[in-house]
């Protein structure tokens, strides 16, 4: 079967050619073999043999690269990875569009006790309309604040955002 020797033939000389490359991209023998035969089969698969050796050992080199900066990047505690920082932004997005689309505001128990430390007035009104509640939404958070018909003072009840 002189065709098949040939095609293994072909296939060593393709590997020592990326091997000898890899030793110029400054991998020394050793390691380029352990970083060829690593790669070579997913590389082979995606890309055939078709690169000439040289194009070759640089997507090899390529590929261990990005291999070693994810492996750094899990190591450092403070790395979000890519996934979670996309969910982390897909999360925040549908909670302003909740925000945007329900536009419900809450006064919280000791703004209503502001309120009623704040008020001096006495409503004849017979509805009881005495305050207009004002909710500013914007980017950092709701300014409220509160306008008492009557004696037309404000009170601002926006709290610190963090
Ligand atoms: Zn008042």
């Amino acid at each position: 079967m002189p065709r098949m020797n040939n095609r293994r033939i072909m296939a060593k000389h393709y590997a020592q050619g990326v091997i000898a490359h890899l030793n110029l991209l400054g991998y020394h023998d050793e390691q380029a073999k352990l970083v060829f035969f690593r790669h070579y089969r997913e590389m082979k698969r995606i890309f055939g043999l078709e690169p000439n050796v040289g194009e070759f050992a640089k997507l090899i080199d390529e590929f261990e690269r990005a291999i070693k900066r994810e492996e750094d990047n899990l190591k450092n505690p403070n790395y979000i990875k890519v996934g979670h920082l996309h969910e982390r932004l897909i999360k925040l997005k549908s909670k302003q569009e909740k925000l945007k689309s329900t536009m419900t505001f809450e006064l919280t128990e000791s703004m209503l006790q502001k309120i009623k430390e704040w008020d001096s007035c006495h409503t004849t009104d017979a509805t009881e309309a005495k305050f207009a509640y004002i909710f500013i939404p914007t980017g950092l958070g709701v300014i409220i604040k509160v306008e008492c018909n009557i004696c037309n003072r404000v009170l601002d009840l926006t709290e610190a955002w963090y």
